[in-house]
């Protein structure tokens, strides 16, 4: 989940590095660190707890001038955040970054323990100590890193180099992201494609059990039993407008309000509305492969499990024969699973590297199971790995908490449900009417957002001293009851529960009392009567309810937030935006850090 960098050129690594640990922030952000190596061939190291702020205030004090460096930004798994836990770990002639985990660096410590004295409680100290072992002095780094690998058991992206040979970073990958940047006369590393813009177009990702040695001259790729591979240059998208706040307090406003862009992008070229029709290219199924889906999982965890959730309510309205399932990736991956032969799998994931979704997929994938990817950082490891599948072109997502990615999920996955349903016997009129919906719900969301957004930032300052939040919704109002309580409890720190309304009865409304309020989203649909119910039973009990809703009929609650639209089906996506600026506005007032709130960290990729 940590953000990793490095630098092999000709400018300053420090300022490459902290820049680029800046813009990786938001995957892990309890410590941070750099080291650098000058043109003495001494290297210099500096750590700091606490952002990259803190970091930079320790390096303004002693400046580095070395051109080649590693950094990281760290999210604690073994050992406390402290200074020494930060990484880079300098052991011998080795200084290491890492992102992920080392599941049996106990059995190695113990061993490693006869000749090397550990400074931190990290599993990535020992794995430094296991390279430095190796480090003999017949052997180059490269066999070093990759005898030490060889030996390792979990999951791990790292950048090494050591003063014995200087101008080389040595890298490698196992279930954790890592790209190289090439570029002219310099090298650059990152966990996150998005550290290398403004440097370079040119990458190569690295795959699962490959191995790197980069100079600033580029970078030769190599298995872990050191066969020379051919690597494949790919460019990388995005441009870095994307990734600044633009004009915004926050990241998490901004990702909220550019939803109607966004969303744009997942629609474009993949609707029709005049012949009311849907088409995704991605999914590279044949006629007859698309008649023989009959089953479909949709895998995930968080926000994009709840954006599934949704999908699949809408895929069982639009595919009469279709039978859905959603899973949340870190239980489904251990389960004995069954899947029938005509099943496909959508793995949906923002960042693409979940590393449970990941598992999940290759899991799928060894059951013969066709898998398609619903992504949105482009050249992931899932979208790699997928048989096929779309980018939901939502752009970078850089607050931790998702927004905009939910939004453009449940439309990919719709857009998969609309193309399976001509294939299926869905009602065409049906189909249509999801297609107009479509057409104009960027639009939509647009007026929804800035008719409400005042709105919202009042109500968020009433409710925000609250110890307690249930959500509630009804049909497809009842994932995005879950996706709003997540919303809240992650950016707020709120206790909130999303709960089908008709649980009510079944145990939570024990719960409720003056430091509770509830917040109930009714559909202006068939179920709209029964979904009123559990709003008269909540407040029967005296409970603080808000209504979120897009009906007219009178409706008795404390506050009630109504959306007037021209859409119907699609009306818990909107109302869904309204769930995200309340959440926002409840953490700025609760004096919150929005963007990267404690404990979390964007891109899971750590078990
Ligand atoms: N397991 C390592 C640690 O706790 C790396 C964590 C990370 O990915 O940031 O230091």
């Amino acid at each position: 989940m940590c953000g990793i960098v490095g630098y092999v050129g000709k400018k300053v690594a420090q300022d490459v590095l902290v820049g680029g640990l800046r813009r990786l922030e938001y995957r892990g952000y309890d410590s941070a660190g750099i080291a650098t190596l000058d043109d003495n061939n001494d290297a210099h190291l500096a750590r700091a707890v606490g952002k990259i702020s803190s970091l930079s205030a320790v390096l303004e004090k002693e400046p580095q001038t070395g051109h080649l460096g590693i950094g990281h930004t760290r999210w604690a798994t073994h050992g406390g955040v402290t200074e020494t836990n930060a990484h880079p770990h300098h052991v011998g002639n080795v200084y290491l970054v890492h992102n992920g985990i080392i599941e049996n660096y106990k059995e190695l410590k113990a061993e490693l323990q006869k000749t090397y004295t550990f400074a931190s409680d990290t599993d990535t100290e020992v794995l430094a100590a296991l390279i430095d072992s190796n480090y003999t002095k017949d052997s180059s780094l490269k066999d070093a890193v990759a005898k030490a690998l060889k030996r390792v058991r979990g999951t791990y992206g790292i950048a090494v180099f050591s003063p014995k040979e200087p101008g080389t970073i040595v890298v490698a990958r196992l279930g954790s992201p890592l790209i190289i940047g090439l570029g002219k006369d310099e090298t650059l590393i990152a966990s996150d494609a998005s550290a290398l813009l403004g440097y370079t177009r040119e990458a190569i990702y690295l795959n699962d059990g490959e191995l790197a040695v980069c100079t600033k001259d580029g970078a030769e790729v190599y298995s872990l039993e050191l066969k020379h591979l051919n690597s494949k240059k790919e460019t990388i998208e995005g441009d870095l407008a994307q990734i600044q706040k633009g004009g915004y307090d926050h990241f998490l406003l901004k990702e909220i309000m550019e939803q109607a862009t966004t969303l744009h992008n997942t629609l474009y070229g993949r609707i029709d509305p005049k012949a009311g029709k849907m088409h995704l290219g991605g999914p590279n199924l044949t006629e007859k492969e698309m008649r023989d889906i009959h089953h479909v999982v949709i895998v995930g965890c968080g926000t994009a499990y709840y954006a599934g959730l949704l999908a699949s309510y809408y895929m069982e309205q639009l595919v009469p024969d279709l039978t859905t399932e959603v899973v949340i990736a870190s239980e489904y991956r251990y389960r004995s699973f069954h899947l029938p032969k005509d099943s496909v799998a959508l793995i949906v994931s923002q960042s693409g590297e979940t590393a449970d979704t990941l598992a999940c997929l290759r899991e799928i994938k060894k059951r013969g199971v066709k898998t398609l990817g619903i992504v949105n950082v482009v050249g992931s490891t899932i979208a790699r790995e997928v048989d096929g599948g779309t980018y939901v072109h939502a752009g970078p997502e850089i607050s931790v908490a998702s927004t905009k990615a939910f939004t453009a999920q449940v439309v990919a996955m719709l857009l998969f449900a609309g193309m399976l349903a001509e294939y299926h016997g869905g009602d065409p009129k049906l189909v249509a009417e999801f297609t107009r919906e479509l057409a104009i719900l960027p639009e939509e969301i647009e007026k929804t957002l800035n008719a409400n957004r005042e709105t919202m930032e009042k109500l968020a300052k009433k409710y925000a001293e609250y110890d307690h939040a249930l959500y509630l919704g009804r049909d497809t109002a009842f994932p995005i009851a879950l996706e709003g309580a997540l919303k809240l409890k992650e950016i707020s720190y709120i206790h909130s529960e999303g709960y089908a309304s008709g649980e009510l009865k079944h145990g939570p409304i024990a719960l409720i009392d003056n430091r509770f309020f509830e917040v109930f989203t009714i559909l202006d649909n068939w179920l709209f009567d029964k979904a009123c119910g559990g709003l008269h039973e909540v407040r029967a009990r005296g409970g603080k309810t808000i209504v979120l809703t897009n009906s007219k009929a009178d409706i008795e609650a404390d506050d009630i937030v109504r959306i007037e639209s021209k859409i119907e089906l699609l009306a818990p996506i909107l109302l869904n935006t309204l769930q995200q600026l309340f959440a926002y506005y409840v953490a700025v007032d609760r004096g919150n850090d929005v963007d990267q709130p404690r404990n979390l960290a964007k891109s899971v990729t750590v078990e």
